[in-house]
């Protein structure tokens, strides 16, 4: 099975008639540049930068940061690299941060609505970020956006972090993409608005069935009903990837579920155009896109987006997985 997957490594992801989408991996650490490679990853969809943040006892400096984000970058080459800012709270605590305990953290003080209140924390890693944007083909996104406000917010630290290093003479890239993940039903319902801010969105699906669905994703006796699959999700990623489409950016996603075999017909077919896994699954997708052509996967989306019930969504899609 490893051997004939190896066959795909240097190919194109593409659907049986050509149709191009990109197949790019998600990373928690610098060693996850290797396995990411050695499967034909096309770049890196997700980059958590929260590993820096973690196992210390203080906040990692810009030049330390500045380091690891060049050392990805140029490990990578021209592929791209999409780093996404802290998204501490919620399941990623760092106790030297000495935030107050929290009835919902999931729903508490977290990833963005830190950023936005803490130029301490955000401005190195912007800083640190549009600088290694100088030596590859690096990507920022932003975690966690509910509004549009907090959207701009997010931008003008850019804007402020680019001003800091023109006028202190430091190199950086001043036309790095900016994107944000789309995890929150508020952000899906408001997609058109976003949209016309960003370069690219990532669908979070890890978190956006969590607030879809109400189904606290850590808590095992309810995992049954976090899926990928329910009739609700599956509309929140049609919605999106329509919305985003309407202003001419590109969607990826790069929770879990970009990696289910089962899904990439539906995934596909709803229009999306990057998708970022674990490293293991990588040349499996690959295989499955070869056998599918593009409007074959919109006659399932549009089928899958009829159905009412997780359980005739995944029968439909056991019944006519190639
Ligand atoms: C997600 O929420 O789907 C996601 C990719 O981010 P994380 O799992 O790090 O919250
Ligand atoms: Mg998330």
């Amino acid at each position: 099975e490893q051997e004939r997957l190896k066959a795909f490594k240097d190919k194109k992801a593409e659907t049986k008639d050509g149709h191009q989408v990109e197949i790019v991996g998600n990373m928690g650490n610098l060693k996850d540049v290797v396995p990411i490679l050695d499967n034909g990853g096309e770049g890196v969809g997700l980059f958590r930068s929260e590993f820096l943040y973690m196992d210390r006892s203080e906040l990692p400096t810009e030049e330390e940061q500045f380091e690891v984000y060049k050392e990805v970058a140029e490990k990578m080459g021209d592929k791209p690299v999409i780093i996404r800012t802290l998204d501490v709270g919620g399941d990623k605590e760092l106790p030297y941060l000495d935030f107050p305990d929290e009835m919902n953290p999931f729903l508490g003080y977290r990833a963005i609505r830190v950023c936005l209140e803490r130029d301490d924390i955000f401005k190195p890693q912007l800083r640190a970020l549009l600088r290694a944007g100088s030596y590859g083909n690096l990507k920022i996104m932003f975690p966690m956006i509910s509004s549009l406000n907090e959207l701009l917010a997010a931008k003008e630290k850019v804007e402020e972090a680019k001003a800091e290093l023109k006028e202190e003479g430091l190199e950086y890239n001043p036309d790095i993409d900016l994107g944000m993940m789309i995890e929150i039903p508020a952000a899906v319902m408001i997609a058109d608005k976003l949209a016309r801010e960003v370069d690219f969105f990532s669908i979070g699906t890890n978190d956006l069935i969590q607030y879809t669905v109400a189904v606290d994703r850590m808590n095992e006796q309810i995992a049954g009903m976090h899926t990928p699959y329910h009739p609700a999700v599956l509309r929140m990623i049609q919605k999106t990837i329509e919305s985003a489409h309407a202003e001419d950016i590109w969607v990826g996603m790069c929770g879990e579920a970009a990696g289910e075999e089962l899904l990439l017909p539906f995934l596909l077919g709803a229009g999306l155009d990057e998708f970022s896994m674990s490293a293991v699954s990588i040349l499996k997708i690959k295989e499955v896109l070869t056998k599918w052509t593009l409007s074959e996967a919109e006659e399932v989306s549009k089928k899958v987006l009829n159905l009412g019930t997780v359980a005739d969504v995944k029968d439909y899609l056991n019944k006519i997985k190639k």
